[in-house]
């Protein structure tokens, strides 16, 4: 599904050069739940936001899908995104003048759908997040958690084929981080294939692999299975 190799990203500010991805080698097949963990600054956001297309590497090669990403014209790079990949933040990024249906209804409405099936569409998304009662709610008079649940239903009603999560426990208490999670985890057994970026251990925990990343490169890639086993010896 998603394949980079030897990506290198540096930003620069005036004369200075910050080299942030040193060498990226990364594989991730359909319907995997990989946590890509690493410390504040390490780099995460900045592959993320490349993996989403919404950033591009100085060098390296991408594939999404068999596609390569750097052969696209920047209108088929965004047809592409929309149609292939759907984002989840921290910061939970909902439009706070629409309500919740309205809000997961979004990305059908760029699509073209059509208002009555986008309704549809939107409603039972709500409802696979738990949130049916909470349609007409605007985001101020939902939770964190109930937010969350939000934009993961307006990521998913994309249909796209990735789900792209950058610390989307970041600005939950414990207990609602772990509810967020159960359900990435649920939507993950249905088949959908999620990245999730967090700095926190026992979030990257609940992914089926646990990718390191240190000073801009991979230092640890290991099932969870592998690194369950590690912490008993
Ligand atoms: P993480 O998500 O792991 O915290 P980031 O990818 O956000 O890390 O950032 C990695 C490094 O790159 C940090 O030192 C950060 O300050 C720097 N950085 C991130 N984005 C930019 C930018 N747009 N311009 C300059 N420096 C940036
Ligand atoms: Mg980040």
């Amino acid at each position: 599904m998603i394949e980079i190799k030897d990506l290198h990203k540096s930003y620069r500010m005036g004369s200075n050069s910050l080299h942030v991805l040193k060498g990226i080698n990364f594989k991730a097949e359909s319907g995997e739940l990989v946590a890509i963990m690493g410390s504040s600054g390490s780099g995460k956001s900045t592959l993320l936001n490349i993996l989403g297309m919404l950033d591009v590497a100085d060098s390296g090669e991408y594939t999404l899908d068999n596609v390569p990403i750097k052969d696209l014209s920047e209108t088929k790079a965004a047809q592409y995104r929309n149609k292939f990949l759907g984002f989840i933040f921290q910061s939970f990024n909902l439009i706070n003048y629409k309500s919740a249906l309205e809000n997961v209804a979004l990305p059908l409405y760029y699509q073209k759908v059509g208002r009555k099936e986008r309704q549809e569409k939107a409603m039972s998304y709500l409802e696979k997040v738990g949130l049916k009662e909470w349609a007409t709610h605007l985001p101020s008079e939902l939770s964190g958690g109930q937010k969350q649940r939000v934009a993961i239903a307006r990521a998913m009603a994309a249909e796209p084929k990735v789900l792209l999560a950058d610390e989307p426990t970041g600005a939950l208490d414990s207990t609602t981080s772990y509810e967020v999670m159960d359900l990435i985890q649920k939507i993950n057994d249905e088949g959908n294939t999620i990245l999730v970026v967090t700095h926190e251990e026992d979030i990257a925990h609940m992914c089926k692999r646990i990718v390191h990343l240190k000073d801009g490169v991979i230092v640890e890639d290991k099932k969870i299975e592998q690194v369950r086993a590690q912490q008993y010896v």
